[in-house]
């Protein structure tokens, strides 16, 4: 159970009739932040809607009567707070504002649905439904239930409000989260900085965003947070007099242009301070940019572009920019809608600062994301949180996909970052960062994607695979005879381009098992017989097919051999009972524990009759060749190279299968280490992790078991390392993980 409230009613308040009501005091304290929120609401709420909000406070502080929260507040402080936050922070109306204060009473109190219908209506009553839906799905077990994810985005779609309300449930909690224990606050922390935050982002809110980090870090990293708020601190004033000092020549150019403007010195957020850290690895004092320059004018749509770039000339007439850091994001907006122009320029006392222009529409939708675009109707284009939830959509009504698919392809779209690319027409397309040739192929089009042989990225031939840098123009070139082949999931980054391709993959596996079929029949009739007269089990159970359209595929492709069918039905060859059945797979375990016996590594060249195994066509390994084994249900154990674009795969999904392999000769340098990792469940985390044991720092992994629980992960990795410093630089790496929380070695 992430939310705190729940744990306070369910285990903590004692029996309402024990609960005295709410003091004179308290009385005087809810209606005093009741009145506060009518204060935040936008002029356009008018006496109508607020009697409705009124309608709404009433109901439920009569539904949460005599329920506190484990502060020991009353209970409405919390709805009241979420709707302050939805009316105030995130800019929304009436119909969110009664939602908010409404959002817990289904779940925790008598109310129900229809009477929220009745009292409220169907729009009410469908908002709250999904919130309570919610609650269960990101609040409760585990992990996210993929299947029950899917259904609710489905639903958030339908209603992009239930999802702002419930970010901003999460906000107060996060804001109240001092109150609860330890280990609830690790977890709900993590999650937060996660799953929220990101989505936070993504809608374009970058204020709770970065509160949400910022909360996230304090309870995860409480000594690093309480450093950086001190060092903070510690240089406000020497900070404050650099920024008067640097915007007091443009305030009187401003002035003297008749520009309305205010300007702002932005402190950087400890997060992001604490990100940059990491990332170059250096201390507090060599984070230049601690703080930006914020110039916000006021000025007439018409005149946004313009006025904004006059101010950019203002900057640079006092201070000399960095070309290289001029960024023009009024011309081609970022994905979420962020507009406004960044430059770094050099003050006086010679130190870089960055300077944001933008006008105060763009601030307001900066700050509140889309809520704001409504204010400004007219001169939103296209709103890109619907392009945003139509992406969402399209990857849920593919039927091909399945649910955990879905979830990965999710998130790697809702973390990556972007970049922009060009059509060969010039028109603008965004990408995640590591996109590549194929996937901006199934952007333009699935047809162009199944038929991509290539591409010119600016005027030069690259192959498909090839990764697409921000500012690219790419020409796609197809072919008809082109189809898509395995090996494209591997450079495919998109969840578009990814679910094409897997679908197309099925549909030709379907195709080609047809002309199997043929085959197959054609042999039956030479042997004078048919299908309906032979004994199907006996056949797949000889020619180890699991299925019969798995038969007929392996025909058509020439993985097997026909001849021995006529013995196989005359009963001379009787079906070897050695192919056990599925359950009974554990086979694999005994065969692994067998081959890793005693010794570490599988030695090719050594002993080898004993073993059945082969060298993988994928990546045809030659002596010399980092290698690994891995165990296949039919062919033995195939030998990949290390760095074999399937290995990754193969070791995140199938770690239990892999045995290390070296060939006779080499010298075995490496000797063996645990770790134990802990951190938010996810499921991609498997993936970082060996990702970055096994293609960024070619160290071999022996085992990687993981177990969640309660939405954190525990995980314990057995590998092999050439000694303590390359262990500690591993363990280092893996540290900056998204939503890793600790890294230590197994003694
Ligand atoms: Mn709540």
């Amino acid at each position: 159970m992430a939310d705190p409230r729940k744990t306070a009613v369910a285990q903590e308040a004692p029996p309402a009739y024990t609960i005295a009501r709410d003091s004179e005091e308290e009385k005087k304290e809810i209606l005093k932040r009741y009145r506060s929120l009518l204060r935040a609401c936008k002029p356009s709420v008018g006496p109508a809607a607020k009697k409705r909000i009124r309608l709404a406070f009433n109901t439920a502080l009569e539904a949460h009567r005599g329920m506190r929260r484990r502060s020991g507040e009353p209970y409405i402080y919390h709805p009241l707070a979420v709707a302050r936050i939805v009316a105030a922070e995130i800019g929304l109306g009436a119909t969110s504002i009664i939602c908010a204060l409404l959002h817990d009473t289904v779940e925790d109190t008598d109310l129900t649905l229809e009477d929220i219908e009745s009292l409220f209506g169907k729009k009410e009553s469908r908002i709250i439904d999904g919130l309570t839906k919610i609650a269960g799905v990101f609040d409760n077990k585990s992990s996210i239930q993929a299947e029950n994810f899917r259904k609710i985005l489905l639903t958030l779609s339908d209603d992009v409000r239930v999802i702002l309300i419930k970010l901003a449930d999460r906000l107060h909690n996060m804001r109240t989260l001092a109150v609860m224990p330890r280990e609830k606050q690790v977890k709900i922390a993590s999650e937060s900085a996660y799953l929220y935050a990101p989505l936070a982002h993504r809608l374009g809110f970058y204020a709770i965003k970065t509160e949400l980090d910022d909360l996230a870090l304090r309870y995860t990293e409480p000594q690093i947070y309480q450093q950086i708020n001190e060092k903070l601190q510690a240089t406000k004033k020497e900070r404050d007099r650099f920024i008067s000092e640097f915007t007091k020549p443009l305030g009187v150019e401003f002035k003297k242009q008749k520009l309305k403007f205010e300007i702002k010195g932005r402190p950087k957020s400890i997060h992001s301070i604490w990100n940059k850290m990491k990332r170059q690895e250096i201390p507090f004092e060599e984070v230049y940019d601690l703080f930006a320059i914020r110039i916000i004018i006021d000025t007439p749509s018409e005149r946004e572009k313009a006025d904004c770039w006059r101010v950019y000339s203002i900057v640079t007439d006092f201070f000399v920019p960095n070309p290289d850091r001029l960024r023009d994001w009024i011309s081609t907006p970022k994905a979420n809608g962020y507009e406004a122009l960044h430059t770094t320029v050099m003050s006086n006392p010679g130190k870089w600062v960055e300077v944001q222009i933008r006008t105060r529409r763009m601030d307001d939708i900066a700050e509140k994301g889309y809520a704001a675009h409504w204010k400004y109707k007219e001169s939103a284009s296209e709103s890109a949180v619907d392009e945003w939830l139509g992406k969402i959509r399209e990857i849920l009504e593919n039927p091909e996909a399945n649910a955990l698919d879905f979830i990965d392809d999710f998130k790697l779209n809702l973390f990556a970052e972007e970049i922009f690319v060009f059509t060969p027409k010039g028109e603008l397309r965004t990408l995640p960062s590591g996109s590549t040739a194929i996937d901006f192929a199934f952007d333009i089009h699935s047809d162009v994607g199944s038929r991509c042989i290539g591409a010119k990225v600016n005027h030069k031939l690259v192959p498909i695979s090839h990764e697409l840098n921000s500012g690219d123009q790419v020409e796609i070139i197809t072919s008809t005879k082109q189809f898509p082949k395995e090996d494209w999931l591997t450079f495919a980054v998109t969840a578009k381009a990814k679910s094409k391709i897997k679908s197309s993959l099925k549909e030709q596996r379907k195709k080609t098992a047809e002309f199997g079929k043929e085959t197959f029949d054609r042999r039956l009739r030479q042997l004078k017989t048919s299908l309906q007269k032979i004994n199907m089990n006996n056949v797949l159970l000889h020619f180890k097919c699991p299925s019969p359209t798995d038969l007929y595929y392996k025909v058509a492709t020439d993985q097997l051999d026909l001849r021995e069918l006529g013995d196989v039905l005359s009963g001379k060859i009787k079906p070897r009972p050695k192919l056990r059945p599925r359950k009974e797979e554990p086979s694999f375990e005994d065969m692994v524990r067998k081959v890793r016996g005693t010794s570490d590594a599988l030695v090719i060249g050594e002993n080898m009759d004993k073993i059945d195994y082969k060298m993988s066509p994928c990546c045809n390994p030659i002596p010399g060749d980092e290698v690994f084994g891995f165990i296949t249900i039919n062919e033995g154990i195939k030998i990949h190279r290390s760095n074999c674009p399937n290995a990754i795969q193969l070791m995140s999904n199938y770690a239990y299968r892999i045995v290390k392999a070296r060939w006779t000769g080499q010298k075995q340098i490496a000797f063996m280490a645990g770790i134990r990792i802990t951190g938010a469940d996810d499921v991609g985390v498997v993936n970082s992790i060996t990702k970055i044991i096994s293609s960024e720092l070619k160290v071999n992994m022996r085992s990687i078991s993981i177990e969640s629980q309660d939405g954190l992960f525990e995980g314990t990795i057995m590998l092999f390392v050439h000694d303590t410093e390359h262990l500690k630089k591993l363990m280092h790496k893996l540290q900056q993980l998204k939503g890793i929380l600790s890294v230590t070695r197994i003694d």
